[in-house]
């Protein structure tokens, strides 16, 4: 059998809806960026390339439909138009597995989207299995000693570890028993289900449990967030170094722009765009890492466009360059040369706001100065010349 006849009568429903805030971020936890990719679009990427030919059912709250619209716009995936959540979780599924209900799939796996590291393996293998035994769940067996907890946050039982498991999704069903299950629970007002094999179980079906993956994390607090950062960061090996090297003349003017930032001064900056040389240098050492032109190739002087143009435009569209290719910038570094104005008073301003710039953690810039000692150019006061270093990773691949 092809793999066309194996999947294409699979859906999916991704569950989408929830508010999510505990993971910080300001926005629910399923649009924040994992490095530099949303996380619902990493979810319904891993879901494609595992079943190309299911049908994908998002299920979200209409209030995150633009959020939802830009961070699924690149998804190339085979998916339905968009479903409005209930008001739980079990309802928000539901509403999902009615959107089905003309077509109807054999088989219906429902995800979660907060976990966007569900092997293609484990994701065909809930297939298999559903087709199997009708009602699977992906289990982890725990390895802590288990303990059940008394009032008081005091210890109680202890629990045999062999005999719990932990319950991942996608959970698997046949797309009857579990659309069955879910509206019976709702005609009998029963709402506090856990999960999906909680309705088929409260149904009177027998769930299997087939072993899930460590891996397969649910994104939930700001700590997931980042051992999914560091999990992501080892998997981008590809580590890249490129060099940027800016120089601007002082003519008129009572200020120079430097990291994004105006700096009082006896003379200007002579550019084009507001001649931040900083930025500029900082531009062109993430372009060099990914090997991907200059900072005059993707803005050229020619156009007037760039006439007067804030410099931060030019090194939030390499850090997009870099986001585009699956990849992220570790760190940048870089040397400021000048014997005025003084960068020392000014240093730590313009090393946070090159940092807020790029979206990166304080700890991924350095921001350094010297003189040279009254030698060359920038000895004579003729203007500032700026060394900058980025760190790029990127996937292995191209
Ligand atoms: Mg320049």
């Amino acid at each position: 059998m092809s793999e066309k006849n194996t999947t294409e009568d699979v859906a999916i429903v991704l569950v989408a809806a929830g508010r999510g805030m505990r993971a910080g971020g300001g926005i629910p936890k399923q649009y924040r960026m994992l490095a530099g990719r949303a996380v619902i679009a990493r979810t319904l990427a891993g879901l494609a390339r595992a079943l190309p030919h299911a049908r994908i059912v998002p299920v979200i709250h209409p209030d995150d439909a633009v959020l939802f619209e830009a961070a699924s716009a690149d998804c190339s995936v085979n998916m339905m138009p968009w479903v409005a959540g209930g008001d739980t979780r079990q309802h928000s599924v539901l509403a999902g597995l009615r959107s089905l209900g003309d077509n109807p799939p054999q088989i219906v796996l429902i995800h979660d989207c907060a976990r966007p590291f569900a092997s293609a393996q484990l994701i065909c293998e809930c297939v298999r299995a559903a087709r199997e035994h009708g009602a699977i769940v992906p289990a982890l067996a725990i390895s802590d000693a288990m303990k059940t907890l008394g009032a008081k946050s005091t210890l109680g039982e202890d629990v045999d570890r062999n005999s719990v498991r932990a319950v991942q999704t996608p959970q698997a069903f046949t797309y009857a028993l579990i659309r069955d299950a879910h509206e019976r629970a709702k005609a009998a007002g029963v709402g506090n289900l856990s999960d999906d094999a909680a309705a088929a179980q409260w149904a009177g079906h027998t769930i299997y449990a087939i072993a899930g993956e460590a891996g397969n994390m649910k994104l939930t607090n700001p700590e997931d967030f980042r051992s999914a950062q560091a999990a992501l960061a080892a998997e981008l090996s590809d580590v890249r170094t490129g060099l940027g090297y800016d120089v601007h003349a002082f003519g008129a003017g009572d200020h120079v722009w430097l990291g994004g930032l105006q700096i009082p001064h006896e003379a200007g900056l002579v550019g084009h765009s507001d001649a931040d040389v900083l930025l500029h240098a900082l531009t062109d050492a993430i372009l060099g890492a990914i090997a991907d032109g200059d900072i005059g190739s993707h803005f050229p002087p020619s156009d007037m466009r760039w006439k007067g143009a804030a410099s931060d435009q030019f090194l939030r569209h390499a850090i997009d360059l870099v986001a585009a290719r699956g990849g992220l910038v570790a760190h940048l570094d870089a040397t400021i040369i000048c014997e005025a104005p003084k960068i020392g008073p000014h240093r730590d301003a313009i090393r946070a706001n090159v940092a807020k710039i790029c979206g990166l953690d304080l700890g991924r810039v350095a921001i350094k100065a010297t003189t040279s000692e009254k030698l060359g150019f920038t000895g004579r006061r003729e203007g500032i010349a700026v060394q900058a270093v980025a760190t790029v990773r990127l996937p292995w691949g191209d």
